[in-house]
């Protein structure tokens, strides 16, 4: 399957703090991972946040941190998985030993509620998981990135009930300034993907432009939400620049000074640098 074509480097490096390596899109063949990491290292991405969604992905990702020096992981039942599981007791367990297990584990996600997928019957389930996901990341001293698919207010008030950590990612952020407003007020890093540069997502823009510059991080959620002009075919890590590029238009940023700014910024929430991007010439 041919691939959208590597856009212009970047001036600056930057992470993709949300992304799923493991995850194959039917028709598609993936990309291994040692090339997925080199077409993004060679446009300025040296860096990536690797989210498991489950246990076997948890698992994945804390071995692929382990492998790569350009990765670090973050795991989690996804707020769709968890009403799936049998034994939810004994996947948050084993959670808790892989998100203890190294350093290079950095985050506890994605977790948090998807009212999309998720129908009335599995909210219960739903809502007990991210109240843990909640205690384990700040029982752990973790970064906490949160999935929120058309469940803002709620959300909210399981974050407020609870406590937020320290340190939390509201992933693919997909509210409108008001909201993006409520989620900076308690402190969040706002994770903006490929749909900031669609068609339809003024409101989206409008958060983008007002949150301020060290609270912004960039995504790709990839293998999903391409940005434009590629929007449909399959994302990947190597496709940031055109987000990053969408998004300091938006903002209204030079381009270098927001890289740089994403990157800083990724390195507090997400407890520190890793990797080495000395060899990053741009
Ligand atoms: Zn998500
Ligand atoms: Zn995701």
């Amino acid at each position: 399957m041919s691939r959208p074509p590597a856009p212009e480097p970047l001036p600056h490096p930057v992470v993709d703090n949300h992304c799923h390596l493991d995850v194959v899109r039917s028709g598609d063949d993936g990309l291994p991972v040692e090339e997925a990491l080199a077409a993004a290292a060679a446009v300025g991405v040296t860096r990536i946040v690797q989210i498991g969604c489950d246990l076997p992905g948890a698992r994945w990702a804390v071995e692929a941190a382990l492998r790569y020096d350009a990765l670090v992981a973050g795991v989690a039942l996804h707020p769709n998985e968890a009403p799936r599981l049998a034994d939810l007791d004994g996947a948050m367990a084993e959670i808790e030993s892989l998100a203890g297990a190294h350093d290079k584990v950095r985050a506890v996600g994605e977790t948090g509620l998807d009212h999309f997928r998720t129908g009335e019957e599995g909210r219960a389930v739903q809502v007990e998981s991210f109240r843990r996901h909640i205690d384990l990341a700040k029982r752990l001293d973790k970064a906490l990135v949160i999935h929120d698919r058309d469940a803002h207010a709620e959300v909210l008030r399981v974050l407020d009930d609870e406590g937020a950590p320290d340190r939390w990612v509201m992933h693919c952020f997909s509210g409108d300034a008001a909201f993006a407003r409520q989620c900076l007020d308690r402190g969040a890093y706002l994770s903006f993907a490929g749909t900031v540069t669609f068609k339809n997502a003024e409101p989206l823009r409008e958060a983008l432009a007002l949150t301020p510059r060290d609270r912004v991080l960039v995504e790709t959620d990839a293998p999903y939400l391409t940005p434009v002009p590629h929007r449909g075919r399959t994302n990947a890590s190597y496709l940031v620049p055109l987000t990053m590029r969408a998004m300091a238009e938006v903002r209204g940023d030079d381009l270098g000074e927001l890289c740089a700014a994403v990157d800083a910024n990724t390195a507090v929430a997400f407890g520190g640098r890793w990797g080495d991007t000395s060899g990053f010439t741009g």
